[in-house]
């Protein structure tokens, strides 16, 4: 799903989206020259790697998320949260795809692992 940057004036642009079983809802809104604030929810289940045993499971994912974009190039990268789309196209289904590669890049391990770290925890 794309909205196009000039279509979001002083009136909030909400959006909702579903991709890959996980749900993106969340607002537009304009908060200075070239520069849109996104503020939004994901919901869903991810397909992650357990980190010790790389086992495949899902877990849900329910992360909210703050963003500035903008539709020229930030020189100025202070703000980490910043989004580029130089095409004027604010790309939400790319926002939820690359947060969801975040939250499968994080630290994860599979119930089995989780257990036997609390085992081996316990025989000391
Ligand atoms: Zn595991």
């Amino acid at each position: 799903m794309k909205i196009l940057f000039d279509k979001v004036g002083h009136t909030i642009k909400p959006f909702n989206i579903d991709e890959h079983g996980v749900n993106f809802e969340g607002k537009l809104q304009k908060s200075g020259y070239h520069r849109l604030e996104l503020v939004g929810a994901i919901k869903g289940d991810v397909e992650i790697t357990c980190n010790r045993c790389g086992v495949s499971f899902d877990s849900t994912m329910e992360s909210s998320l703050k963003l500035t974009i903008s539709d020229q190039i930030v020189e100025d990268k202070v703000d980490l949260d910043i989004i580029e789309f130089l095409d004027g196209e604010v790309d939400i289904s790319f926002i939820l795809l690359s947060e969801m590669n975040t939250f499968r890049s994080e630290y994860h391990y599979c119930d089995r692992c989780d257990n036997s770290d609390e085992v081996f925890e316990m025989e000391f």
